[in-house]
């Protein structure tokens, strides 16, 4: 099989690439070479998915497009659902688990990674199960409630030697990477201000997502999480300090601890501010905006499943659009199998970046004091 290394080097060669590969492949591709990494086609990662709903479900679909990852296993509580499943991707009996007997996927030699996409507050306790089970873990967003638990999950990877990534698709997302490009070649100069909101009208108020003890929180848990990690690559800085209120149109519906809307603001380093805005009740709010001194970059739609829509001061941003599922689960296999680097990071730590912001949020609108993070 040939693999992906020699055909971008052919394509390097005959020049071919420059029309073909995005610039952050190019440079991924010489971040790796340099790091004396070798992209080794011939492994495909092999991936269960744990919770069977309507996220899992979209993964699956990608993943079959997929030429390095590949859905093998499901972990599911409902049988139907694990037939249909089985007779949809084709997966066999061996790799079926429920939630009482998962943690025998350690005998799995077929088994690579559990892919969670069950509610937030499951994750921590099952990245861990899977962890001691020996198998790497990739969880969705947001990883865990809270940093403290964010960090366990962290160390329990570490202490079983898996590696532990978060679904944070937006960050192989092409449009998205250009920005991030630009931006590091000083294209927008000193940067000043980024604007950063997320959000949707969410339905049937019996939905998990409203109910606390499975959420976590309200929206800034679910789609406010966008703009915060979205804050911190498009700035390309990490936080000193923030503010955060929150406001609640139907007290009904957003019960105690589920927040509706949220607005956060955040101090950097380099004086750089952003002003993000979290939302459950407001539909196509999808927009970010970022400005230094000399150009601005705006993407909107900026992280719904695309096409991303984008342009910069020196134009429109072209780069194709890919299901953006299927391009993260290709590059997570170069990370778990090649130990490939993304350019921008997804793993647990990087999570728990997000995680101690989200904390000091939710202080922040309770005290409404100005936070040092
Ligand atoms: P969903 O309700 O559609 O699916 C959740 C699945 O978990 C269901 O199959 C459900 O049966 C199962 N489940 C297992 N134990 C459960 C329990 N105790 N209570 C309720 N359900 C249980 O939700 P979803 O939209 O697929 O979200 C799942 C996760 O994926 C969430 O963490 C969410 O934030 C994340 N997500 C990420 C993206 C993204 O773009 N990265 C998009 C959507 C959802």
């Amino acid at each position: 099989m040939q693999s992906r290394r020699n055909f971008i080097q052919k394509l390097m060669l005959t020049g071919a690439a420059i029309p073909f590969m995005p610039s952050y492949l190019a440079a991924a591709e010489a971040e790796n070479s340099k790091d004396g990494l070798s992209f080794s086609d011939d492994r495909i990662l092999r991936v269960a998915i744990m919770g069977l709903g309507g996220y899992g479900t979209r993964v699956a679909d990608a993943m079959q497009a997929c030429k390095r990852a590949k859905l093998v296993g499901v972990i599911s509580g409902t049988p139907a659902k694990i037939k249909n499943w089985q007779n949809k991707y084709g997966i066999l009996e061996k790799n079926c688990y429920n939630y009482e007997n998962f943690d025998q996927i350690k005998n799995n030699n077929d088994i690579d990674v559990v892919y969670i996409t069950t509610p937030n507050a499951l994750h921590h306790d099952e990245t861990i199960r899977v962890a001691k089970a020996g198998k790497h873990v990739i969880c969705e967003k947001p990883m865990a409630l809270n940093a403290r638990e964010g960090q366990e999950m962290v160390d329990a990877c570490q202490a079983a030697g898996v590696k532990l990534l978060v679904g944070y698709r937006m960050h192989f997302e092409a449009k998205t990477l250009e920005v991030v490009r630009l931006r590091e070649t000083g294209a927008f100069g000193k940067i000043m201000f980024f604007q950063g909101l997320c959000g949707f009208r969410i339905g049937d108020p019996n939905q998990w997502r409203l109910n606390k003890a499975l959420a976590g929180g309200g929206s800034l848990m679910d789609i406010g999480i966008y703009a915060l990690n979205g804050a911190r690559y498009m700035v390309g800085e990490e936080p000193v300090w923030l503010t955060a209120q929150e406001t609640k149109t139907d007290p009904q519906k957003f019960k105690e601890g589920v927040d509706e809307t949220i607005q956060f603001q955040l101090g950097f380093p380099s004086g750089a501010v952003a002003s993000c805005l979290s939302t459950y009740n407001m539909n196509n709010l999808d927009r970010f905006f970022l400005n230094g001194e000399k150009g601005f970059a705006e993407l909107q739609p900026s992280t719904g499943y695309g096409p991303i829509e984008g342009r910069t001061h020196l134009g429109p941003l072209t780069q194709p659009h890919t299901t953006h599922q299927t391009k993260q689960m290709e590059e997570m296999a170069g990370i778990i199998l090649d130990g490939h680097k993304p350019i921008i990071a997804v793993d647990g730590n990087e999570a728990i970046k997000d995680l101690k912001l989200i904390d000091a949020i939710y202080k922040a609108c309770k005290t409404g004091q100005k936070i040092d993070v």
